[in-house]
């Protein structure tokens, strides 16, 4: 059966003592077995401390990025192996804002997703069309596109590993949530895609959040979806109320 899951990206948000101040806050409010599986990602300098903070409780912490290779000279990157030795094995990668800011395309995904999968790492893939996509009826096969070329090269195995993400463009930080039946069309057809590629046992397992503007008063709705198995939450995952509420909306 797959996983419900919601998983807080904190992006560059929160110092040291404020990620402190907000996982305390999550511990005093989160129910000792939550609905869904919960995680949160806070920036690199405060994986550790998130960690160790939240040890013996439901919690995991996921890293918001990662770089391909295994160490060297590339200055500013962290690895796979650096993120593992500091307790956190799972990894977002494919965020439209790696995509735009940092020019990550779905080849070098792709190979950053190897590098994750090789040691033994959970992916949150992300990944959605722009505004333009939706406008001029091509949302469908840019996202099938995003995925071809990042993931379908990946064996049967490596799925359970695998967390989607369909974050459309156009709602993320806007307060422009897609419509409940809009997730739901595009969740429909992603499943239906990795069916033709991997059969129905691999589609029927993998969970596929929804992320762009979910807040606790839409959550319920967007999560009662057939294919919707979660969310993925930026800035309503800043406040403990806020980001439990979308947890308890399952
Ligand atoms: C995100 O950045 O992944 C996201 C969904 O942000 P927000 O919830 O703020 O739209």
């Amino acid at each position: 059966m797959r996983k419900n899951i919601v998983a807080g990206n904190w992006k560059m948000n929160n110092d040291l003592a404020q990620t402190q101040e907000l996982i305390a806050d999550l511990k005093k409010q989160i129910s000792a077995a939550p609905a869904a599986t919960v995680m949160i990602a806070p920036t690199y300098t405060n994986l550790y401390p998130a960690f160790e903070a939240l040890k013996n409780t439901p919690v995991i912490v996921a890293a918001q990025n990662m770089h391909q290779n295994a160490s060297g000279a590339f200055t500013g990157e962290i690895s796979a192996a650096m993120l593992k030795s500091v307790g956190v094995e799972t990894v977002i990668l494919g965020h439209s804002e790696r995509r735009a800011y940092f020019k990550e395309s779905n080849e070098l995904l792709a190979e950053k997703v190897n590098t994750a999968l090789e040691n033994d790492m959970t992916v949150i893939f992300c990944f959605g069309e722009e505004l333009e996509d939706r406008k001029a009826d091509k949302h469908f096969d840019l996202v099938e596109s995003q995925l071809k070329e990042s993931l379908y090269h990946l064996s049967k195995e490596s799925w359970k590993n695998i967390i989607l993400a369909y974050e459309p463009v156009w709602a993320i930080g806007t307060g422009e949530t897609a419509s409940p039946e809009q997730a739901q069309e595009m969740h429909a057809f992603i499943r239906k895609s990795i069916t033709d590629a991997y059969g129905s046992e691999i589609a029927e397992e993998v969970s596929i959040l929804y992320g762009g503007s979910v807040k606790p008063a839409n959550a319920k709705e967007i999560f009662a979806k057939e294919d919707v198995d979660g969310g993925l939450i930026g800035g309503a995952s800043l406040k403990a109320e806020d980001f439990l509420a979308i947890v308890n909306a399952f």
